[in-house]
């Protein structure tokens, strides 16, 4: 049975049809990057931080309307009012504008206002009813709609959430992976879990996976190597905060950057090819298996070599365990390594390994 269920998922086909999310003068290349406050505070807040992110050439811009925050009597977001800033922001720079709808009435009044994307949060994505509500809201809504993962690593119920959006007529659908809470926060405000995101990119090859470095790492200096891995691990977008005076934002402070800051960050991302430098791992893979065909066939080579000694050591009542060889061949082979570019620790580890199996399959022999 659990044999038949992991097969299953490892078959399991792409069932959501899926659209490229193309937006017109928004450059196909990686990374899509996203970025803004995380709440719309104030109207000068966020002109500011949104005409100072459209001149380092951001094209999309987010901020939180309806924030959800984890106590009561926190910042819970401006609300509608905000909604008519950022079509300010969508007039004056040309950005495209995002923000998050956890309700029917988020999704009404976001499209109202002439929101060009939503995205959907932690909190909502954790909870199939309120997916469900959404995906009603937007039925027959032709928008791209960016949904975060679970706060909990629950692949599935991320994909649900997306599934029931995509049953819905919702085909510009991506994920952002923004970190799983956890109980005992660490270094991260929210654990990567990075195996978790890439399950989900290759179940479905053709969805977009942004990462959101701003809640996985909860600080500042965390987000250029978050957003280095995220590359590095092929994600498509950045979802990343930036508020004009970080210091002084209404919520989470700490994890946003200047768009100064965030300019820099991106500017020295190493952004590696995809297709071409797997074709060239490739080949490079089969000469590092063909490499390791050689050595298994020389090991073996030199096993049988050990037991015909193994056999003459019995008719010659010779004790098994030679110390002044063992320490021969590994001063010997740990001074060759270090001349062929490998470290000497590691030859000693090999011939060690090498040395205690030739000395089982002999003791074998002698114990015949
Ligand atoms: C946000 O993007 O500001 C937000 C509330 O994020 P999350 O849902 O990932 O906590
Ligand atoms: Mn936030």
């Amino acid at each position: 049975m659990a044999d038949n269920y992991h097969l299953s998922i490892i078959n399991s086909k792409n069932i959501m049809e899926l659209k490229p999310i193309k937006l017109a003068g928004v450059e196909d290349k990686r990374p899509l990057v996203i970025a803004g406050p995380c709440s719309a505070e104030t109207e000068e807040q966020v002109m500011e931080t949104a005409t100072q992110l459209a001149k380092k050439g951001v094209k999309i811009f987010r901020a939180g309307i309806w924030k959800p925050r984890t106590k009561p009597g926190g910042f819970e977001g401006v609300g509608v009012e905000g909604l008519g800033w950022m079509q300010r922001v969508k007039q004056e720079t040309g950005m495209y504008v995002t923000t998050e709808v956890a309700t029917a009435k988020h999704v009404e009044e976001a499209l109202k206002a002439d929101m060009d994307l939503l995205w959907i949060g932690a909190r909502t994505s954790a909870n199939p009813f309120a997916m469900q509500e959404l995906a009603d809201a937007l039925q027959g809504v032709d928008i791209p709609v960016l949904v975060k993962n679970p706060v909990n690593p629950d692949l599935e119920l991320w994909i649900g959430g997306m599934e029931r959006l995509n049953n819905a007529g919702i085909t510009r659908l991506g994920a952002i992976h923004r970190g799983f809470s956890t109980y005992e926060k660490k270094i991260y405000r929210n654990l990567p879990q990075w195996h978790i995101p890439l399950e989900l990119r290759r179940r479905y090859p053709d969805l977009p996976i942004l990462c959101d470095p701003s809640h996985i790492g909860g600080k500042r200096e965390l987000i250029a190597p978050l957003c280095q891995q995220a590359m590095d691990l092929n994600f498509d977008g950045l979802i990343v905060e930036s508020h004009c005076s970080p210091d002084k934002a209404w919520s989470d402070a700490s994890q946003q950057v200047t768009p100064d800051s965030l300019e820099y960050i991106l500017e020295m991302l190493v952004i590696r090819a995809e297709t071409h430098s797997t074709e060239d791992l490739g080949q490079l893979r089969k000469q590092i298996d063909l490499c390791d065909d050689n050595i298994i066939q020389e090991l073996a080579k030199r096993m049988r070599v050990a037991r015909e000694i193994g056999t003459f050591k019995k008719e010659n009542g010779v004790t098994v365990f030679q110390n002044t060889r063992y320490n021969e061949i590994l001063e010997k082979r740990a001074a060759q390594g270090e001349q062929c570019e490998m470290s000497g620790e590691f030859m000693k580890k090999i011939f060690e390994a090498i040395h205690e199996e030739s000395v089982r399959q002999q003791m074998e022999i002698i114990n015949k």
